[in-house]
């Protein structure tokens, strides 16, 4: 497969808000297909249950939103108004289920409306553990054993221990190829551009696990071949855009501004678990221990122990980033109210730093390209911005 066919296919799926790829998964397998709002949920539950897990991340710029502002009050954040827009013009209609985390209010409340707005549709909220230690990890595992049960019932393939196991082992296989293309891109961040590991990720929401694994081995095969060039841009982590997304011209315009980024925490929840799980021999504790010992740092979960910022510094060392980029949503408490202290952190650790807020469906990005291509600038200049 040629690296144009690749950047075409996930092309596609990006601009997919009708979820066509879902409807003719669905078409083909007979199975039904479940939604899950960012960031974290255990989408090997739902692959065991034999149902695919599509990720919704709100519309970008690519619907304008009519009703959706009626449901919300001025100051939050984006994706709620675009996810119910998305839902009231039956774009979700191919959906057989929602999965709620509790990744924030705004989340928790937005599956309060969809229970009022959609009641016939099967909603779960997934209240994640902020504890850890034993009576977290019997009490997350409960809490799966109950949602592998409705799963299991709603798609009439319940979810035994070995189905669990399969899928834990094909989600390890996306993990690891997804660690890949974050090393590559670490190592040549010319050959593997943001913009196109950004889709691929992206794409992981609508396709089957497999198939995502499969499209990015092409995808780095593809890429290897190619000989781009190097240019003199400077190294930076971005941080932020764990939920609602940046838009995609937003990420070419840091690109375009001089910044090679090595690192991200977009479309986190596939990347969430750090490493393969070991399903063992009750594969429902092993999904709640790692939940519990193998997330990913981040502002949506307290790690009791470790300093805020921690984790942000000793990834920008092992990309050798120059620099971090704070680039969050408007009104997104979770990443807003970390920021100063990640802030700290790097100041603390001599790295240099800029900050500045997006909505998905922002349509200007000239005052973002000064900022970056100044702070980019900057550091390859004095060697601090
Ligand atoms: S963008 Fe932030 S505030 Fe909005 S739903 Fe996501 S985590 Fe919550």
């Amino acid at each position: 497969m040629t690296l144009a066919a690749v950047i075409a296919e996930i092309e596609k799926l990006y601009f997919d808000i009708d979820l066509d790829a879902v409807a003719a998964w669905k078409a083909r397998t007979h199975q039904k297909a479940i939604g899950t709002l960012p960031v974290y949920v255990p989408r090997e539950i739902v692959t065991a249950a034999e149902m695919l897990p599509v990720g919704l991340m709100g519309a970008g710029a690519q619907i304008e939103i009519i009703r959706g502002d009626a449901y919300f009050q001025s100051y939050i954040c984006q994706l709620p108004r675009s996810t119910i827009e998305l839902a009231l013009t039956k774009r979700l209609a191919v959906l057989d289920g929602f999965l709620f985390p509790s990744t924030c209010d705004v989340i928790r409340n937005l599956s309060g409306m969809w229970q009022l707005l959609f009641p016939d549709t099967f909603v779960r909220y997934l209240d994640l553990p902020q504890a850890s230690g034993a009576v977290a990890a019997r009490y997350h595992r409960r809490d799966l054993e109950k949602l592998a049960r409705e799963l299991g019932d709603l798609s009439g393939h319940p979810v035994t221990n070995a189905s669990l196991a399969s899928a834990i082992a094909r989600h390890n296989k996306n993990r690891a190829v997804l660690d890949r293309i974050y090393e590559l891109r670490a190592k040549a961040p010319w050959t593997f551009p943001t913009r196109e590991v950004y889709l691929l990720l992206r794409a992981a929401n609508l396709l089957d696990v497999d198939d995502h694994t499969r499209l990015v081995e092409r995808y780095i095969a593809a890429a290897t071949r190619e000989n781009r060039p190097v240019r003199d841009h400077t190294r930076v982590v971005v941080v932020g855009a764990f939920c609602e997304q940046p838009p995609l011209e937003l990420i070419q315009t840091l690109e375009a501004a001089g910044c090679y980024i090595v690192d991200d925490d977009w479309v986190l929840g596939p990347r969430w678990l750090q490493g393969p799980v070991a399903p063992g021999a009750d594969a429902l504790q092993a999904l709640a221990n790692a939940y519990l010992a193998q997330s990913v740092a981040s502002p949506l979960k307290f790690e009791p122990g470790i300093r805020k910022g921690d984790a942000l510094v000793e990834t920008v060392r092992a990309r050798r980033a120059e620099g971090v980029i704070f680039c969050a949503p408007s009104f997104c408490d979770p990443a807003l109210l970390e920021q100063p202290m990640l802030e700290a952190a790097l100041a603390r650790a001599g790295i240099p730093s800029t900050a500045f807020k997006y909505a998905e469906n922002l349509g200007q990005f000239q005052v973002i390209r000064e900022q970056a291509g100044t702070f980019s600038d900057s550091i390859r200049l004095w060697g601090a911005a």
